[in-house]
């Protein structure tokens, strides 16, 4: 109960900030430096793919950043909660990009590919594709060779699994036209954590705002005030874009929902809204800018984007300079993204 109620607390406070290493990221190496580097640098979330072995890196990574932080001169605060992600057939953060025998080779797609998923013969290695969906934005037309595989788990089994590795929360993707799957997937993620927050992310692109209200009401008959909203402005669109423009659909998402919802029904007075997709240096600011109030802000590819070239370099329990460089980096853009300036 004591860690919920310091999640609580952050969420309160406006200062929780999530790492997004990728729901579809299962290259355990990478989510262990993920971690390691951004609990130094002051994280206190990470959202992991629902993998055992990737939540016990992430768990690996975290501790190795607390036993080194003394050393590197700097007092953590609270310890980052691990959340897994699961999602909906459908949905961005859940599917896995197969290139079709449609394909032309042109090769545009590999440079497209943020995370180098694609070889050079033209195959999708899995566990690096975290759907973003890049390959199939450059693909030509007249090819259209990328198709699209669910990445399904058995939530019964894997999710109690994750929860025995050290996750936390559970989040679930459901950025889907299909209201009633939804609903059914959302009471198996809280038949899992009966006791825990639960997140619930949804973004606008099949919703209307109508729609979207609705399910957060029907999400919350059954979570009550567990329930964690990620309010997800343009999925995986931070790697894309700075400034406002990327950032701008998260904060008028949340802007819906605290003036439609949490302002007319009590009920849902302090429920956590969490801004993603597109998050940036440039949120905080906006949503100041904008009147819209926030409990965190979940950051993939800009904050994976910013530590990536020194990641491979970087050994748990190893303190260099490389290191204190990264670590310097990301604890300023979490810092920027998260502050709220004071406006004239
Ligand atoms: S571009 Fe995105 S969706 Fe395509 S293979 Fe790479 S990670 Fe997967
Ligand atoms: S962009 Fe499309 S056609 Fe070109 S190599 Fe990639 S999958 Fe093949």
């Amino acid at each position: 109960m004591e860690r919920l109620e310091e999640w609580r607390r952050l969420l309160a406070a406006g200062q929780y900030f999530k790492v997004v290493c990728g729901a579809g990221h299962e290259v355990e190496a990478d989510v262990e430096r993920l971690a390691y580097v951004y609990t130094l640098a002051g994280c206190n979330g990470f959202d992991v793919s629902a993998k055992p072995a990737v939540v016990e890196a992430c768990g690996r990574g975290i501790r190795a950043a607390a036993e080194v932080a003394p050393a590197m001169g700097l007092t953590l605060g609270v310890r980052p909660f691990i959340t897994v992600s699961v999602g909906m057939p459908g949905d961005h953060h859940v599917r896995k990009a197969v290139i079709t025998s449609d394909c032309v080779a042109c090769d545009l797609c590999i440079p497209a590919c943020p995370t180098a998923a694609i070889t050079a013969d033209l195959v999708v290695v899995e566990p690096l594709c975290i759907g973003c969906g890049l390959c199939e934005a450059v693909c030509p037309p007249a090819a259209a060779a990328i198709r699209w595989r669910h990445d399904a788990k058995s939530l019964r089994t894997i999710l109690p699994a994750c929860l025995q590795a050290g996750a936390e929360s559970i989040e679930l993707h459901a950025a889907v036209a299909d209201g009633e799957a939804t609903l059914a997937e959302w009471q198996v993620v809280n038949d899992c954590l009966p006791h825990g927050l639960v997140s619930l992310c949804l973004d606008r692109h099949f919703l209307s705002n109508h729609d979207l209200l609705e399910r957060i009401r029907r999400a919350h008959a059954v979570a009550g005030n567990r329930l964690m909203l990620q309010a997800d402005g343009v999925p995986m669109g931070g790697a894309a874009a700075s400034g406002w423009r990327a950032t701008l659909q998260a904060v008028a998402m949340a802007d819906v929902i605290e003036r439609e919802l949490k302002a007319r029904d009590p009920r849902f007075r302090h429920l956590p809204v969490v801004l993603s997709g597109g998050t940036n240096q440039a949120t905080g600011e906006l949503a100041a800018r904008c009147g819209v109030p926030f409990a965190g802000i979940a950051m993939g590819s800009q904050a994976r984007g910013l530590v990536q070239a020194g990641l491979p370099n970087v050994m748990l329990g190893r303190v260099d300079t490389a290191l204190k460089t990264l670590v310097a980096g990301a604890h300023a853009m979490i810092q920027t993204s998260l502050a709220r300036p004071e406006l004239a």
